[in-house]
C-alpha cells in the first residue's frame, strides 16, 4: 500500500520533507530544515521517524534551505542514496548547503566562545564537511526527463518559477500519479519562468505560504524606487536581508531598472554575500533557466559592488553614508545581514525592507510585526529605522495564484493535501479549494500519515 506521511512543512512553511513508503521502499521529497520558532528548530536534532538508511531515494524541488538544508544530517545518519535534483538546483544547493554548514559551525562556536548556550559545548548540527559529503549525493535530471528509480517509480521535473533552477514534481507510483508542487514562484516575474500546472493527477500536494494573502498589485520597481527615495533623501541606509541567490538577482533587476531611469544617482549598492559572485555566475550558467538574455544579466549584475571577504563587509558597516546593502540571510536567521541589522536598525534614518516571506519565530517576523528591539548575537538592539514590507517582491504565488496553478489540473484528483504554511494560511487555502472548485483537501498534522 502506498503511503504519504509529512515529516516537516506540515503546519508551518519550513522543514519540508514528505515521505513516500510502499513495501519496502521510501522515498522522500525535499529534505529541509526547520527554521524559526524554537519548537520547530529542535526538531532538527530530533531523529525521524525512519532511519535515513531505510530511505531509498531523495528528490528536491529547489535549493532553499528550509528544503534541502537537512540533507547534511541524512548523510550524516547513514543516507546512501542518490538526491536527485534539476542542474540549476544542483549548484544552487551546494552553495546554499556549504554556506550553511559553515554559519552553523560559526554559530557554534560563537556562542561556545561566549558562553551564551545551555549546551556545554554548543554543537553544530553539521558542518562543511558534512555538506560536502551531501553534495557528493547528488544526481542531475533535466527538466522533462523521465526518471526511473528502483522499486518501479518514475519522476519528472517541471519548472515552478521561484528561485533558479526551482522544480515541481509528478511522480508515478504502484499505479498513483502524485503531484508535489515545490514552492510555486510569480507569473510574469521579470526573471523566472511561469510555474507549470499541474498534469493529471490522484493527488496533489500544494504549498500555502500565501494562501490566505494577496500580494499588492503595484509595480515593484516604483514601490522599491519610493523607499530608496525617501530612505536617502534623510540621509539613511536601506539594509535588505536577502538570500543571495533568487531574491538578490531579483533586487539588482529592480535596482537595475532604476538606475536606467536616473533614480539611483550616487548611492553605492552593495551585494554583501560571500556567494554573491558565485550566485551571478550560476545565473549566467544556466541561462535556460530563466528570462534575462547574456547581455541584460552582465548590465544588471554589474550594478552592484560585490563584497566576498569579511573585512569588506565590516567597512559597510562603519560607512555611514547613504547606500542600499542586500545581505543574506532572507529571514536574518543569521549571516552577514545580523551584523547590518546591528549596525543600522537603531537609527531613524535608515530603512530595513523585507523582500520576501518572514517564518514565524525569525528576526524577519519579529520586524514584520514591529518589534521595538532585536535580539542579535546575545545583545538586545533597538530598532528605529523604518521597516518596510514589500510582498510583491516575494518569490512565492500569491493565493489568486495558487488557485491559477492548482485549477489548471485537468481533472479533480482524488485529494489535495495543503503543506508548507502557518496554520491559518493552510486552513484559508483549503476553505476556498473547496468552494471554488469543490476538491477534496486536508491539511495533514506533522508525521500524519495517510493511504494513497
Ligand atoms: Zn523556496
Amino acid at each position: 500500500m502506498l503511503s504519504l506521511k509529512s515529516l516537516g512543512g506540515a503546519g508551518t512553511v519550513t522543514g519540508s520533507k514528505h515521505l513516500l513508503s510502499l513495501g519496502d521502499e521510501r522515498i522522500l521529497v525535499d529534505c529541509g530544515l526547520f527554521q524559526g520558532l524554537k519548537n520547530l528548530r529542535d526538531l532538527n536534532w530530533q531523529p525521524l521517524p525512519v532511519s535515513p538508511r531505510d530511505i531509498d531515494a531523495v528528490i528536491l524541488t529547489h535549493a532553499h534551505l528550509d528544503h534541502s538544508g537537512y540533507l547534511p544530517r541524512l548523510v550524516q545518519g547513514g543516507y546512501r542514496g542518490k538526491v536527485y535534483a534539476t542542474p540549476a538546483t544542483r549548484d544552487v544547493a551546494e552553495l546554499i548547503l556549504m554556506d550553511s554548514g559553515h554559519l552553523q559551525e560559526k554559530d557554534a562556536e560563537f556562542f561556545n566562545r561566549h558562553q551564551l548556550s545551555r549546551h556545554q559545548p554548543a554543537l553544530a548540527l553539521y558542518g562543511v564537511r558534512d555538506a560536502q559529503r551531501a553534495v557528493g549525493h547528488f544526481s542531475t535530471a533535466a527538466f522533462g526527463q523521465t526518471v526511473r528509480l528502483a522499486g518501479g517509480a518514475s519522476f519528472r521535473f517541471r519548472p515552478a518559477g521561484h528561485i533558479l533552477g526551482a522544480a515541481s514534481v509528478d511522480l508515478e507510483w504502484g499505479g498513483r500519479r502524485i503531484v508535489f508542487s515545490g514552492d510555486i514562484g510569480r507569473y510574469d516575474d521579470p526573471l523566472l519562468p511561469d510555474p507549470v500546472p499541474p498534469p493529471e493527477a490522484d493527488y496533489i500536494l500544494i504549498e500555502s505560504t500565501y494562501g490566505n494573502r494577496i500580494h499588492d498589485k503595484a509595480d515593484p520597481t516604483e514601490a522599491l524606487g519610493a523607499i530608496v527615495d525617501r530612505t536617502i533623501a534623510r540621509g539613511g541606509t536601506l539594509v535588505i536581508p536577502a538570500f543571495a541567490v533568487g531574491r538578490a538577482q531579483e533586487l539588482l533587476y529592480h535596482f537595475w531598472k532604476l538606475k536606467r531611469a536616473g533614480r539611483l544617482a550616487a548611492v553605492p549598492l552593495f551585494l554583501d554575500s560571500p556567494m554573491a559572485i558565485d550566485a551571478t555566475e550560476l545565473m549566467s550558467r544556466h541561462m535556460g533557466d530563466h528570462r534575462l538574455d547574456s547581455k541584460t544579466c552582465r548590465q544588471v549584475f554589474a550594478i552592484a559592488r560585490y563584497t566576498d571577504d569579511v573585512e569588506a563587509s565590516k567597512a559597510i558597516s562603519a560607512n555611514r553614508f547613504p547606500k542600499v546593502v542586500i545581505s543574506a540571510s532572507g529571514m536574518a536567521t543569521g549571516g552577514r545581514v545580523l551584523h547590518h541589522l546591528k549596525a543600522f536598525a537603531p537609527d531613524a534614518r535608515n530603512t530595513i525592507l523585507l523582500a520576501g516571506f518572514q517564518a514565524a519565530g525569525t528576526r524577519g517576523r519579529a520586524l514584520q510585526e514591529g518589534a521595538p528591539e532585536l535580539k542579535i548575537h546575545g545583545l538586545w538592539v533597538p530598532v528605529n529605522a523604518e521597516v518596510a514590507h514589500l510582498d510583491m517582491l516575494s518569490a512565492h504565488a500569491d493565493a489568486h495564484e495558487l488557485m491559477r496553478w492548482l485549477s489548471a489540473c485537468p481533472r479533480p484528483p482524488r485529494k489535495v493535501f495543503i503543506v508548507h504554511g502557518e496554520p491559518e494560511a493552510a486552513e484559508a487555502l483549503r476553505i476556498r479549494i473547496g468552494r471554488e472548485l469543490g476538491w477534496p483537501a486536508v491539511v495533514p498534522r506533522l508525521d500524519q500519515e495517510f493511504e494513497l
